[in-house]
């Protein structure tokens, strides 16, 4: 791409204003509140930089970055909305909530660093949520925030004998799948293993910043950005790839930190990021996957994240486990489950986060599957708390066809 129509792309030039981006905006489908994407993007962002104004709606967007996904012209829309939304809170407070859910990290850091501190901290959260607290702070009072494991994927992981290899990737688990879901990526490392990888971890990475990014604290993402790029730009240059099994977190390490933020490095290093299924099916392409796969007799339903399709690489996941004997997989192709990150977790979004997942939650409902699969550790939450179906990672179906 050229530099000119970079620039254009993230500056809004070649908006056709043709409104592809608001007939697929889910927001905009859940609520007249909000302007939509067209308005609050391109056409904002035009007069934002001449003027001191701000778009009250744009506080609705989720970031699903849906209408990205539909632009003719290839207009970073979402992105346009994250900068703006980030130049407005440089200047405004923020609403006491914002801070604990764009700092998962330091509550998982400080959870991990106290005896007895993530059955403390599960307890803390039941009865907070039993008291009304979590509503007091401006926190979605009816769901539950995510549970600790009572074991850290790094403390699994530092307990955990490899086969050593050459071949070696360095697993990125970010915030979510190490202090919440670990059996993720528990599951990677053992998929890994049977394909005659080593996995490697790098404890100097920080959250990947996209809950910091969607809640406005940019100038703090863009820190994250840097540490991160100067590690993935170190193993790179040892010829090792990263590897993420959340595509929120794959979707910031290789696009979104060079969206935002247009530094050369980031793009440099976001083309040595991989989401976990891309990885699986290039070695697939090179003929280096492992099929030796035991039967595993289960119909799955999958919810492709939008962070997913976002990354256009299609659903290796899909194409990989139909190839496990016993295997079926249908797409729950029901659009966004609306809980985009922490958008959902905000009490003032609840309602909206729950009209944008009801064509999923009912496809889920009516579904005969035995399992509902999404590589999105939120998205899960919110099937879990739309259907009460309790959803796994893709990759954990893998390690189970390996006999795992
Ligand atoms: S990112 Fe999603 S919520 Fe935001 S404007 Fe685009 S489609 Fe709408
Ligand atoms: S889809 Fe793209 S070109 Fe069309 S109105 Fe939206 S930003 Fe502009």
């Amino acid at each position: 791409m050229s530099e000119e129509k970079d620039k254009a792309i993230y500056s809004a030039d070649h908006c056709l204003s043709c409104t592809s981006c608001m007939s697929s905006c889910p927001v905009m489908e859940a609520t007249q509140e909000y302007r939509g994407p067209k308005l609050v993007g391109p056409a904002h962002s035009r007069m934002h930089f001449s003027q001191e104004d701000y778009e009250d709606s744009l506080d609705f967007c989720s970031n699903c970055k849906s209408c990205d996904r539909a632009c003719p012209s290839g207009v970073a829309v979402s992105t346009l909305n994250m900068l703006q939304r980030g130049e407005y809170y440089r200047t405004h407070p923020h609403k006491q909530r914002d801070q604990m859910l764009a700092h998962g990290e330091d509550m998982g850091k400080l959870v991990r660093s106290l005896p007895f501190g993530a059955a403390c901290a599960n307890l803390g959260m039941k009865i907070g949520k039993s008291l009304g607290v979590f509503g007091m702070l401006g926190i979605a009072g009816k769901r539950d925030m995510p549970s600790y494991a009572s074991q850290s994927f790094y403390s699994w992981f530092k307990g955990y004998k490899q086969q050593p290899s050459d071949k070696k990737v360095v697993f990125f688990p970010g915030c979510f799948i190490n202090d919440n879901e670990p059996q993720v990526g528990i599951a990677f490392v053992k998929v890994m293993q049977k394909n005659g990888y080593e996995v490697l971890v790098d404890q100097k990475f920080n959250c990947c910043g996209s809950p910091m990014v969607v809640t406005g604290y940019l100038d703090e993402a863009k820190e994250h950005a840097h540490n991160n790029v100067a590690r993935i730009l170190e193993w790179k240059a040892k010829g090792i790839p990263v590897i993420a099994c959340c595509t929120s977190c794959s979707l910031m390490l290789k696009e979104e930190y060079g969206e935002l933020f247009g530094e050369d490095e980031m793009h440099e290093a976001g083309a040595n990021v991989y989401d976990a299924f891309e990885y699986l099916a290039i070695m697939e392409e090179k003929g280096e996957l492992n099929t030796s796969f035991k039967e595993v007799k289960e119909s799955l339903m999958y919810h492709v994240p939008c962070h997913l399709k976002s990354q256009g690489f299609g659903t290796p996941a899909k194409d990989i486990l139909e190839e496990v004997p016993g295997v079926s997989v249908e797409l729950a192709d029901a659009g966004c489950c609306g809980i985009s990150g922490n958008f959902g977790f905000k009490d003032d979004k609840y309602e909206i986060s729950m009209k944008v997942g009801a064509k999923l939650f009912e496809r889920i409902n009516i579904s005969q599957a035995d399992e509902v699969i999404c590589d999105c550790g939120t998205c899960r939450m919110q099937i879990n708390h739309g259907t009460q179906v309790k959803p796994c990672h893709p990759i954990e179906i893998l390690a189970k066809a390996y006999g795992e």
